[in-house]
């Protein structure tokens, strides 16, 4: 199996030792042939600055491709940032990037004052799994039925699923905890051999 990490900006090589950790082969994707030319089994999208991040996403030539892939059912890790791009819309903003995710998101959503803070509950079936927030986003609407809220924190939800799209507000690879990695992995691993 091999997942690609989009490795333009922010924060990916944690991802990198997550996946390797969970026993899959990792790239980097810096270029459109890294993406087209590797018949990925899934793809991460890592935290940073989604502004930064559309932004060479698109003047790489990347950006339809990548959602194309999605569209086609490539199982994505979007976390933080990663979630901004894949939203279908973004509060305040004309304009989205992938818009794959059937959600509403608002970024830097918990404020100035508490920008950064780590929280413990329950993500899926996971429990008292420790979520570290950074500048983090919100989903403030779902728009479609077929998402499913993975999380919630302080009355907000922060993690979501649309078939094999998982959308995370906060940052799961810069902890110990590798579960949420491995139960992205089984969905590549799905995906891989061709259960939809
Ligand atoms: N605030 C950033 C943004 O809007 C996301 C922060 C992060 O990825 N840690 O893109």
């Amino acid at each position: 199996m091999k997942i690609g990490v989009l490795a333009l900006q922010g924060a990916f090589r944690e991802h990198q030792d997550m996946i390797r950790l969970s026993g899959a082969e990792c790239i980097e994707i810096r270029q459109l042939s890294d993406l087209t030319g590797n018949s990925l089994d899934g793809i991460v999208l890592p935290g940073g600055e989604s502004t930064v991040q559309g932004k060479l996403l698109r003047e790489l030539g990347m950006l339809e491709p990548l959602r194309n892939m999605i569209k086609a059912g490539t199982p994505v890790l979007a976390t933080c940032a990663g979630l901004i791009l894949l939203a279908e819309k973004i509060e305040g903003d004309p304009v989205s990037h992938l818009g794959t995710l059937p959600v509403t998101v608002k970024r830097n959503a918990f404020g100035r004052q508490t920008g950064s803070f780590e929280y413990t509950g329950n993500v899926g079936k996971l429990q008292n799994f420790l979520m570290t927030f950074i500048r983090a986003p919100i989903v403030t609407a779902l728009n479609s039925q077929e998402v499913e809220v993975l999380a919630e924190c302080r009355e907000q939800i922060v993690a979501v699923k649309y078939g094999n799209q998982i959308g995370l507000a906060f940052h799961p690879e810069i902890n110990d905890d590798p579960s949420i990695h491995r139960e992205f992995l089984d969905l590549c691993e799905k995906f891989h051999n061709g259960i939809k």
